[in-house]
């Protein structure tokens, strides 16, 4: 008999191998095999009858018993084929912790048919994650929980004492998880990213934390993000999928209420007062705006937190007569811009354009890039307020200072005050989703302070859609707004992106690949190939390459059968050939 096994590795087949006499092998198990004269771990993805001749035999199986079920393996499969990466890779990165020899054998996951679900449920509002546990609480059957980040998985595994799977506890832990998850003894599961596969008993509740946060697609196998895996799989096995955000993605957003899917779970009591703090015109040579400043005065003395949030210094150049960003005239987006370079290019088109003199808008002629560090920001705040506790790493602290992160821990209404002492470093981000991260931002803040206190929003664009519709709290004013914009630029959820770039050990090689992987996608129907760009603007050697693409819902199948030469020749040649679907920052 034949096994097929596939590796983690950059390649798209699997590998064929004798199963020695003797040794019994199941789909869905692991298995140590010669690979290119080292000893690897596979996965087993079928088992068939066939010529032996000249096969090399499996060394030893890893697991016992198998770890995902035929239907995980097929849903592997749809993941490496809908983000163009390595079946192995992407099964290999969501199986559970390999067992450390004398591990007690358990019983495998059982085989579910599949049965029509449901469509995605998207849950919004402040009482969402209360609800949710009560759910949780209430049902019968099996659930999976997962989070952005271990922090998160720990949070929810005490909050609704569930198993955990993610590496916040120990891999023998992880492993007993798995299978008490997969033979009903633990009725609910919490994890991260890499649970996305564990086999549970129908029916199964699956739900997605912060469904809009960039976590769910980090670097790495499996290369989708978890929204997608999720949706594919409660389709594949018609279980239940719940999706939770404040403000989720706009993609999320528009499918769900397609489908009639949106669930709104609203805040019983009151919202805080938003209020906008107008920086166009002001010198910024002090952080704090008086509006901030009375915010904070007023929240401290009634003995309540303040929290101040910094992005990062705004990549992009911004006028500060008018409050306009420099934008890419094709496609709409912020120019980023970096010291030391007199030209600014576009990430997406690569159109160039000399350094502007004036504000294209205004013909203001005071153009910089926006934006505070937290360092400074600390030390103007220390100044103001010499008697208070100001802090850059204690959420707890009487003024805590920080990234939007800052946020979560507290939950929501805990603050009397929050500042974004300059939202613009949002908004002004050089990506599509710009506008998105800057309301996610502003409801954010919305939902962490109490009702009597009060949120104050730094910017030069006091007017723009995400501040309207977060001052008057009308979440779907916002997507409405942004739905539009992106179904006039082509962007998702109507169009699909895919990052296509190389690297090279000479800047001729680097050239050459680049410039046959655009040669390489000519003329294929309903694809946008842009030019292509050294991929680090600011670098004066060109030995990474970037181009982008777009295309309608089936690009990676329409990627497909150019994209896999290239990625073959470019390992031949030592170089470097990678496509991201569906780039998330
Ligand atoms: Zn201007
Ligand atoms: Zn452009």
């Amino acid at each position: 008999v034949i096994a097929d096994i596939v590796f983690d590795v950059p390649v798209w087949r699997a590998f064929a191998y004798v199963i020695p006499r003797g040794m019994e092998l199941h789909r869905g198990q692991r298995v140590a095999a010669p690979l290119r004269g080292r000893a690897r771990i596979g996965m087993v993805v079928d088992l068939r009858y066939g010529d032996e001749t000249g096969l090399q035999a499996i060394a030893r199986p890893v697991d016992a018993v198998p770890v995902l079920s035929r239907a995980a393996l097929e849903l592997g499969r749809w993941v490496a084929e809908e983000s163009l990466s390595s079946w192995g890779s992407t099964l290999l990165a969501l199986s559970p912790p390999v067992a450390r020899r004398g591990a007690p054998v358990i019983a495998p996951p059982a085989e579910i048919g599949p049965i029509a679900g449901p469509p995605p449920e998207l849950w919004v509002g402040t009482l969402r994650e209360a609800r949710l546990a009560e759910q949780l609480r209430a049902i019968d059957g099996s659930a999976l929980v997962v989070a952005s980040d271990r922090e998160g998985a720990g949070r929810w595994a005490e909050r609704l004492d569930a198993a955990r799977l993610d590496s916040g506890v120990s891999d023998a832990s992880r492993r007993d998880a798995w299978f008490a998850a997969a033979r009903g003894r633990a009725r609910i599961a919490v994890g991260t990213r890499s649970a996305l596969l564990v086999p549970l008993p129908p029916p199964a509740t699956l739900v997605l934390l912060d469904e809009h946060d960039p976590a769910h697609k980090p670097p790495g196998a499996p290369r989708l993000h978890s929204r997608e895996v999720l949706s594919r799989r409660a389709a594949l096995e018609g279980s239940r999928l719940l999706m939770l955000s404040a403000t989720p993605s706009v993609e999320s957003w528009w499918r769900a209420q397609s489908a009639q899917a949106l669930r709104r779970h609203e805040r019983t009591e009151g919202w805080p007062d938003i209020v906008t703090a107008d920086t166009r015109g002001i010198l910024r040579n002090h952080p704090l705006t008086l509006p901030l400043t009375r915010a904070i005065e007023d929240a401290t003395r009634r003995g309540r937190r303040a929290a101040l949030i910094v992005g990062r210094r705004a990549a992009t150049l911004v006028c500060s007569e008018c409050g306009s960003f420099v934008r890419c005239k094709e496609c709409g987006v912020p120019l980023p811009f970096s010291r030391g370079r007199n030209s600014l290019a576009c990430r997406l088109c690569t159109r160039a354009e000399q350094l502007p003199e004036r504000c294209p808008t205004c013909g203001g002629r005071r153009l910089s890039p926006f934006g505070w560090d937290a360092e400074r920001v600390e030390a103007a705040v220390r100044k103001r307020f010499p008697k208070l506790g100001v802090s850059r790493s204690d959420a707890d602290a009487q003024i805590a200072i920080g990234p939007p992160s800052i946020l979560k821990p507290s939950g929501p209404a805990a603050l009397g005050c929050v500042g974004i002492v300059a939202l613009d470093s949002l908004l002004g981000m050089p990506d599509f989703r710009g506008g998105e991260r800057g309301f996610e931002l502003l409801w954010a803040a919305m939902e962490a302070v109490r009702a009597e206190g009060r949120v104050v929003v730094q910017t030069l664009h006091p007017d723009h859609y995400a501040v309207e519709a977060a001052r008057t709290r009308d979440l779907a004013s916002f997507y409405e707004h942004e739905i539009k914009l992106r179904s006039e630029l082509g962007y998702p959820p109507f169009r699909r992106l895919a990052v296509l770039s190389v690297r090279s050990r000479t800047e001729g090689e680097a050239h050459a690949l680049i410039a046959d992987c655009a040669r390489a996608f000519d003329g294929i129907p309903g694809l946008t190939v842009y030019p292509a760009a050294p991929r680090d603007a600011a670098s004066t050697t060109r030995l990474r390459w970037r181009l982008m693409l777009k295309g309608p819902a089936e690009l990676p199948r329409l990627l497909a059968p150019a994209i896999s030469p290239l990625l073959e020749r470019g390992r031949r040649a030592g170089n470097v050939v990678e496509i991201e679907m569906d780039p998330v920052s």
